[in-house]
Order: C-alpha cells, then sequence, then structure tokens
C-alpha cells in the first residue's frame, strides 16, 4: 500500500487545515474507513495525508432541533437506521439505512461516508482503466459491461449514484452543511450532488478542503385537521439480499389529508448519476384523491427520459415497478 500521513484532528479548523495544507498533497478526510481504505488498497488513489475525523467534536449523533433533526456526520448508519424518531418520522431514511450493504459496514461507516462514497463502475474501481473520472482521456465502461450503468444524466461518464441514504434524503428536503476555509455554507441536498456534466472528476458540490458537519431535516407537518405527518417508504431492488447495492431503488413521501395528495416527493437510486428526482410521478401524485390513484401508471411514469443501453434496460421494468409499489404501499387504506 502506498504510504501517507496519518493524522487526528481534535477541532474541526485543525481538519480544515490539515486538508488544505501547504505544500499541496493529496489529503482526504477518513470517517469509517470502509470505502476509502478500499480505495487505497485496489490502487484507486493514493493520498499523501489522510485526515480522521473522530476526534473532532460534535459532529456525531442525532439531535432533535426546533426544526426538525440535525444528525452529525459521523453518525454511524446502524445508529441511524434505528433511531426511533427517524424510524417514526422519516422512515424511508431508516428503511435506506437499515437495508444497506452489511452489519459491519452499518457499524463503522458513517452517514458522512456514505454521502460521500465513490461510484461502484467496475472501470473505475480497477487500477489499470484510467478512465475519464480519474483524469483519464475516455470512458472505458460504454465499450465494456453497460449493465450497472445510467439510464438517464450520463454525460461522458455513466455512473449510478451509490449511496442509499442519499435517495431517502431527496425526498426529505435534507440540508448539507459544509465546513471549509471561507467557513461554513448550507446546500439544499439537490445542490449537494452534482453529475458528470458539471464536473466528471467528483460527484458533489464539496470544493477542496471541505467537510460534510452536519445534515439537516426538517421536522415532518401535519397537514391540517384531517391530516397526519407525511409517510414515507425506501424499496430496493439488489441482486444479493445482502451487503449489495440497489441496481434499482425508490424513496417515496407523501402527505395525505382528506384522502387527498397533498405533498409527493419521489426519487430513485441505481439509475443516474445523482439521485434522480422522478418529478413525472410527482405531478401525477400531487392534488389526487387517493382513491383515484392508479399506482400501476405512476410507475409507468418513472423514468419518462431513460436512454437504456445495451445491458441496462432491465433498469426501466424495474424502476416501473419499483414506483408501483411504492405508490401503492403509501395509499393503501
Ligand atoms: C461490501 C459493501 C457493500 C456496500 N453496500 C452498500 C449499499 O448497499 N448501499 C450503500 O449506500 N452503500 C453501500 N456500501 C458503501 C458503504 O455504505 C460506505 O462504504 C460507507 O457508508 C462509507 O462510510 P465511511 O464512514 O466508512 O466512509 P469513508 O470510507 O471513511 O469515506 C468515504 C468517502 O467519503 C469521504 N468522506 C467521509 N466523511 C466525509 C465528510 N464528513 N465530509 C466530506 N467527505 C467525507 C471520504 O474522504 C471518502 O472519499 C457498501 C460498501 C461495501 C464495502
Ligand atoms: S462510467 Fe465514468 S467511472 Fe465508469 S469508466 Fe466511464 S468515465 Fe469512468
Amino acid at each position: 500500500m502506498h504510504p501517507f500521513q496519518y493524522t487526528e484532528p481534535q477541532t474541526l479548523a485543525e481538519a480544515v487545515a490539515l486538508l488544505t495544507a501547504a505544500p499541496p498533497v493529496d489529503a482526504r478526510i477518513i470517517a469509517g474507513g470502509s470505502d476509502l481504505l478500499d480505495e487505497v488498497k485496489e490502487g484507486i488513489i493514493a493520498p499523501g495525508r489522510v485526515v480522521s475525523l473522530a476526534g473532532v467534536p460534535d459532529l456525531d449523533g442525532i439531535a432533535e432541533t426546533d426544526g426538525g433533526l440535525s444528525i452529525g456526520a459521523m453518525t454511524t448508519i446502524a445508529d441511524l437506521a434505528a433511531h426511533p424518531v427517524i424510524r417514526a418520522g422519516y422512515t424511508a431514511l431508516a428503511e435506506a439505512a437499515g437495508g444497506l450493504a452489511t452489519p459491519q459496514i452499518r457499524n463503522v461507516g458513517t452517514l458522512g461516508g456514505n454521502l460521500n462514497q465513490r461510484p461502484r463502475c467496475w472501470y473505475y474501481r480497477h487500477p489499470l482503466t484510467p478512465c475519464l473520472k480519474k483524469g483519464g482521456d475516455r470512458c472505458y465502461a460504454l465499450a465494456g459491461n453497460t449493465k450497472y450503468l445510467c439510464v438517464t444524466g450520463g454525460d461522458r461518464c455513466y455512473i449510478v449514484h451509490p449511496s442509499d441514504t442519499a435517495v431517502a434524503l431527496s425526498v426529505m428536503e435534507a440540508t448539507i452543511e459544509v465546513a471549509g476555509a471561507d467557513g461554513s455554507r448550507t446546500l439544499p441536498i439537490g445542490d449537494f450532488f452534482v453529475g458528470p456534466g458539471v464536473d466528471v472528476t467528483r460527484e458533489t458540490a464539496l470544493e477542496p478542503g471541505e467537510v460534510v458537519t452536519r445534515i439537516n431535516l426538517p421536522r415532518p407537518a401535519a397537514l391540517g385537521a384531517g391530516g397526519q405527518p407525511p409517510g414515507s417508504v425506501y424499496l430496493k431492488a439488489r441482486e444479493r439480499e445482502a451487503g449489495d447495492f440497489a441496481l434499482v431503488s425508490v424513496a417515496a413521501r407523501l402527505g395525505i389529508a382528506d384522502g387527498v395528495i397533498q405533498q409527493a416527493a419521489v426519487a430513485l437510486g441505481g439509475v443516474a448519476p445523482v439521485p434522480y428526482r422522478a418529478r413525472a410521478v410527482e405531478e401525477y401524485l400531487q392534488g389526487r384523491a387517493i382513491s383515484a390513484v392508479d399506482a400501476a401508471h405512476a410507475g409507468t411514469l418513472a423514468l419518462p427520459d431513460a436512454r437504456p443501453m445495451t445491458d441496462n434496460g432491465y433498469k426501466v421494468v424495474m424502476a416501473n415497478n419499483l414506483v408501483k409499489q411504492a405508490v401503492a404501499r403509501l395509499t393503501a387504506g
């Protein structure tokens, strides 16, 4: 393994300084290490410095705030899945967290690491293929096996976004707090992830030296006298029952009052380089009486702009079926 300097800052400011210190080296954040160390061991990256967030205070834990929930980036996936408030009020997030990877990875992996993990594209993960994402001059996947690539949103690079929690957070109006050398900023989750059309070498809007510190979730509001807080669900299709990434996943969240859908948010994973908002499904559901909802029809609206490749047309069928199931579940008596 390529040797690197390992650092354990005790403050956020120290962590940011270590990520940007001169002379410049390839400095990387490590949280649980379940993805970063794989990349180092597989020879995909060779950082000069690794900056642990383990000793930085206030990055861990889930706190109820006036506005909702604030989740520290170092909170483990297992803690997220088990938290009673998340299970009750943000069910899709608990289901996404509880069903990802393996118990061992959920125990060490963090929410910040899950959102910032790198893509699983075979060619990206192979040390001998210097593809566009690694600064090379071509995409090797297009001429290879396209089974796991995106069906929409590709632009020179055709990865799918790998994080289950990101898809669930996308239907919850989550915001991402980020700290860097110039202070802190907060991004809506839809602006946090960037596709290859913006920058083929990265998947988030993070600038060099920036750290995700917290993920905030607004409290689900009850919808008038005849309404309940929105209910949500996360469904995932994968090849193996455990320890496997989504072929396709869906997070759906519906707020229903007096038998009418007042709020609809639906997002898909496994189909695009970023979590994909299924706007056509949302438009169909918004304002519709649940007695008039045709879940199968909603499913057909999942991916109107899909352009499948030779080996991944199955993703469109899967997305249709998962959306149908999610809508049927949330609108059932
Ligand atoms: C066998 C296997 C199966 C898996 N299955 C799934 C699955 O089904 N679904 C799924 O979603 N994931 C899956 N994963 C991925 C796994 O969930 C991630 O590896 C894990 O969540 C990463 O968390 P970590 O804390 O270990 O991150 P690390 O490995 O420490 O970091 C991951 C990346 O995020 C960056 N990073 C970490 N924290 C921050 C931060 N606070 N701010 C900015 N950047 C940061 C690091 O620099 C690194 O690039 C799987 C992984 C394996 C090995
Ligand atoms: S899809 Fe993206 S990550 Fe995969 S080989 Fe092509 S450029 Fe590289």
